[in-house]
């Protein structure tokens, strides 16, 4: 798409620290990293939300993924990944381009799980839970 940002990052009209890619999904490092070695892994095509993408470069990207996780780790000296995607603007997607926030994180580092962007769960109906399940 045009005016989208990572399609220019794809199609290397814009620079970027790219880490990793293969025909269908590429990964670079995120441009206002929330911790050092913070990286994006995108679709080379332009959709905009994870239920837009079909088979092949879904496989593309969560294989990268898969595969970037110990890679990162490794290099920054991480103790572990938050692995975080905001689909959809609801959810905070600024850049309307499918993309995986892959952000390391070192034991004792003080920002917690993603949960706590909610505050503290309370325990769900269970009945309600079965009809949710069945719904979805
Ligand atoms: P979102 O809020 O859409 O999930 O995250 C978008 C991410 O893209 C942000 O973390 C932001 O820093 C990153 N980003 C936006 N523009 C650029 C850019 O031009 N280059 C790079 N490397 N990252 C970008
Ligand atoms: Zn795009």
């Amino acid at each position: 798409m045009a005016d989208c940002v990572f399609c220019k990052i794809a199609a290397g009209d814009i620079p970027a620290a790219i880490i990793d890619e293969d025909d269908h999904a590429f990964a670079f490092l995120d441009i206002r990293p929330l911790t050092r070695g913070h990286m994006l892994v995108v679709p080379k095509e332009h959709v905009a939300r994870l239920a837009d993408l079909k088979e092949t470069p879904r496989r593309s990207l969560w294989d990268l993924v898969h595969g970037l996780v110990p890679r990162i780790e490794e290099s920054v000296s991480a103790d572990g990944m938050t692995v975080a995607v905001n689909d959809g603007s609801a959810a905070g997607q600024e850049v309307p381009h499918v993309h995986v926030h892959l952000v390391p994180r070192k034991k004792g580092d003080g920002y917690g799980p993603i949960h706590a962007l909610f505050g503290t769960p309370k325990e769900a109906d269970k009945k309600e839970l079965g009809i949710l399940a069945e719904q979805i």
